[in-house]
């Protein structure tokens, strides 16, 4: 994949880049490792200074890059100033909180007696320059939440984005280098995917996190686990979105809408898979389908655009795939289903019924405004149906039934159970799944301390 600058509303080719060559990934491994050298020993005073300038500055931008990411991606403009708007708040989160959530901790007394010790203390000490591949879904948000809290913990990064996004990747080196970060501290490779494998061996990489696809995480997982590198994967998910009969149905519907084609449903934690208890089944499709047709697609540059194109031809024949091997295997498509004519890769708004387990799209994260529905008997089919997936990032259950929001909190194998909303991340809670959604957590204390030497202090 060349790295390159293609607007997905029309096809065309805006910019390409040439990939650095050996010596400039040479340069900047050595720069990193320089750095990181004497970034290290900073106070989370001086970093916070530099984080909270960066997210000002990052807000100040928020028009001219949220511009560059809609021609680069295709996202709608007002989601994509908005996307720069919840970046400058994780940074301000982490550059407020990261030296608390990494302050000394103290065992118990009688336990630092029991080991013979006078004192202990378990410090959180940074690893090093960490690598982050990244995706281009969110191509702001996947950097900034593994940067802020990085740089915070005194590690520099290295980052890595999809060949798709190269000048929102070099934009944000300049960000953090206008903040004020000492160079080297973030900084941005522009190496197309099998150089990857290359930067990850090297003895100066300490860890790396990915977000991004089960073969992308596969492959820098193997990786890793050769050179016993610490990793964080953030991959796919086909989140439940469970409605109950106790649900306001009104509500659950509109919600639904917008958990599934929010960034053109080009999301990870979007909700895929409706399962609608048999007694509101009826009720909440109607509502669903109507809001569903009801969206505004069109020009991702045009303010009132709710559903912009896909960000690539690739993704778009992806998606378009999974829903006729659907509609082959005997599901009914109640909107969409069929790709409209004329430039750009749009995609419509697509709901499909009648779901089985062979389809592709059952078991497959459809990347794209393409719902599937189930009926659902009971809250134990419910579960079984929500369950019955590779994936386990979050969950969406709609319930005013207190005793019914145990049983999902308890059997639901993801990362997250939302009730009665949406799943969105927030910088204090921590993100991230299980199965083949990947493991370790991003965001909140878990998230920074992931990239930690857990160092014991033992004084006799
Ligand atoms: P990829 O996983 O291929 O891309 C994500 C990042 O990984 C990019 O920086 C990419 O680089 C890099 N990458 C890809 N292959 C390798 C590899 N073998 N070794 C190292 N790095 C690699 O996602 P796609 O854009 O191809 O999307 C495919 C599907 O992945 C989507 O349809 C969706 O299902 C899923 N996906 C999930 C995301 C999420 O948020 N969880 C985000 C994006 C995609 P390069 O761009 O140069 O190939």
């Amino acid at each position: 994949m060349p790295i390159a600058t293609v607007n997905p509303a029309t096809g065309e080719t805006l910019k390409t880049y040439q990939a650095m060559d050996e010596q400039e990934i040479e340069r900047r491994l050595e720069l990193a490792e320089a750095t990181f050298r004497t970034y290290r020993t900073t106070g989370f005073a001086e970093r916070a200074r530099l984080l909270n300038r960066a997210a000002d500055l990052l807000e100040e931008d928020q028009e001219e890059i949220g511009r560059v990411v809609t021609t680069e991606m295709g996202k709608p403009i007002r989601q994509a100033r908005a996307e720069a708007v919840k970046c400058a708040k994780a940074m301000r989160w982490y550059a407020g909180h990261a030296e608390e959530l990494l302050a000394d901790e103290t065992p118990a007394d009688a336990d630092v007696r029991d080991s013979g010790a006078s004192r202990v203390v378990v410090r959180y000490r940074p690893l090093g320059p960490v690598l982050a591949v990244m995706p281009w879904n969110f191509p702001l948000w996947q950097v900034v939440r593994f940067a802020a809290p990085a740089l915070m913990a005194g590690n520099v990064g290295l980052l890595k984005h999809a060949s798709n996004v190269p000048q929102t990747a070099l934009y944000l080196e300049d960000l953090f280098h206008r903040a004020g970060f000492p160079e080297g501290c973030f900084q941005t490779l522009l190496i197309g995917s099998a150089a990857v494998d290359d930067v990850l061996r090297d003895e100066r990489v300490k860890a790396a996190t990915l977000t991004g696809s089960e073969p992308a995480g596969r492959a820098v997982a193997s990786t890793a686990g050769e050179m016993i590198k610490k990793t964080v994967l953030e991959l796919g998910g086909s989140d439940p979105f469970v409605v109950m009969p106790s649900a306001d149905l009104d509500r659950a519907a509109r919600v639904a809408v917008t958990a599934r084609c929010q960034n053109t449903g080009q999301s990870c934690i979007a909700a895929k898979r409706f399962i609608v208890h048999d007694d509101v089944h009826d009720a909440f499709a109607e509502r669903f389908v109507a809001g569903m047709k009801a969206l505004r697609v069109g020009d991702p540059m045009d303010e009132e655009t709710e559903v912009g194109p896909l960000s690539s031809e690739r993704g778009r024949a992806d998606l378009e795939e999974l829903v006729d091997d659907a509609v082959r295997g005997g599901a009914t498509v109640l909107c969409g289903g069929e790709r409209p004519d004329g430039p750009g890769w749009y995609y419509p708004p697509t709901v499909l019924s009648g779901i089985t387990r062979e389809m592709r799209i059952h078991r497959e994260e459809a990347f794209g405004p393409v719902a599937t529905l189930y009926r659902a008997a009971d809250l134990d089919e419910a579960v079984l149906i929500a369950n019955d997936s590779p994936f386990g990032l979050s969950s969406n259950v709609w319930t005013g039934d207190e005793a019914e929001a145990d049983r999902f909190i308890r059997d639901l194998e993801a990362g997250g159970v939302f009730f009665n909303g949406m799943t969105a991340s927030h910088p204090a809670f921590p993100f991230g799944g299980v199965k083949r959604s990947g493991y370790g957590r991003e965001l909140s204390g878990h998230g920074i301390r992931e990239f930690c030497n857990i160092t014991t202090v033992w004084h006799g």
